[in-house]
């Protein structure tokens, strides 16, 4: 088994080990050998980086991986998935497979046991259905990351790269821009995957900024407001903020914070840019 970024190979090994796909984990492989050369170019990945994969499925941007880079580690939920992995990476000694849920590794404590704290690339074609936890979680738990290389739904690397006005700005926007620079390196359509997905497909490069583009007292903060001010999306931001169970503010506080950075008392959440939820937050934190 050379290379399995191809139909046929691909379907070889699925019916020797009769492999059913599971939906509820979101499995669709990559059966096109231009698309895995441009995530692996995209990725920038070298003989010194350390790689989590999300999902390496039978493998096959695991092969990959393991050529270009110094050591991968794929970390994969499906168990009937593992003994295929065995073999398809058997002639990889840089590869260690681990069957687990990727929202339960310490991502943290990987890097610094296995990279001795360096930064480490995370490249993955995502699991559709936990797109937005996997990446707000990497952001936010403060791991060391270099870059994110992953395929996400079209939509969803748009919203990434949106701002206010759009249907498509939220949290995840906010997040993507706060942590990183996007750049979209390819459009995938659905025949690149096998089963083929309902929705076109993008791979999104997200490089940590070495400095945030805004500057926040209280970045947990921030992200609460955020999170408060887009779960309730028709309510007026005061609304949001003072409604929400996790954040210690009245309404009246928020309206007064609101008032303070010349606001209109009824604006919506979802037309503040990052700085002013920044300036928001600092203002809130420091009236409380
Ligand atoms: N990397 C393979 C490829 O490109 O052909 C498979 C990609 S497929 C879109 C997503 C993979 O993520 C599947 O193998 C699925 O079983 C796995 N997966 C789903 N949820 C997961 C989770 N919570 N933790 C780890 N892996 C997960």
């Amino acid at each position: 088994m050379a290379n399995l970024g191809n139909p046929r190979d691909t379907i070889e090994i699925l019916q020797k080990y009769q492999f059913a796909f599971q939906k509820r984990f979101g499995q669709n492989f990559l059966i096109d050998a231009h698309v895995l050369e441009k995530i692996i170019r995209a990725a920038g990945v070298t003989k010194e980086d350390f790689v989590l994969e999300i999902g390496p499925g039978i493998g096959t941007m695991t092969q990959y991986l393991a050529e270009a880079a110094g050591k991968v580690w794929a970390v994969e939920i499906d168990r009937n998935l593992i003994p295929i992995l065995k073999e398809t990476l058997a002639p990889y000694d840089n590869v260690t497979v681990v069957n687990e849920d990727i929202l339960k590794v310490d991502v943290e404590r990987l890097a610094r046991e296995e990279n001795g704290g360096r930064p480490i690339k995370v490249v993955a074609n995502l699991p559709y259905y936990i797109t937005t936890p996997i990446i707000m979680g990497l952001f936010e738990s403060h791991v060391p990351i270099d870059s994110i290389t992953v395929m996400v739904q079209k939509e969803v690397a748009d919203r990434m790269r949106t701002g206010p006005g759009s249907k498509d700005y939220g949290a995840l926007s906010l997040a993507v821009q706060y942590y990183a620079e996007a750049y979209i390196a390819a459009n995938v359509p659905p025949n690149c995957f096998m089963p083929r997905p309902k929705v076109g497909s993008a791979v999104i490069r997200l490089t940590r900024h070495k400095e945030p583009p805004v500057s926040v007292r209280n970045e947990r903060l921030m992200f609460q407001i955020i999170r408060a001010s887009f779960n309730q999306r028709r309510k007026t931001l005061q609304n949001g903020i003072g409604n929400s169970p996790e954040l210690p503010f009245t309404r009246e506080e928020a309206a007064r914070a609101i008032e303070a950075m010349g606001l209109p008392p009824a604006v919506r959440g979802e037309t503040l840019t990052l700085e002013q939820f920044a300036r928001l937050s600092d203002i809130l934190e420091e009236n409380h």
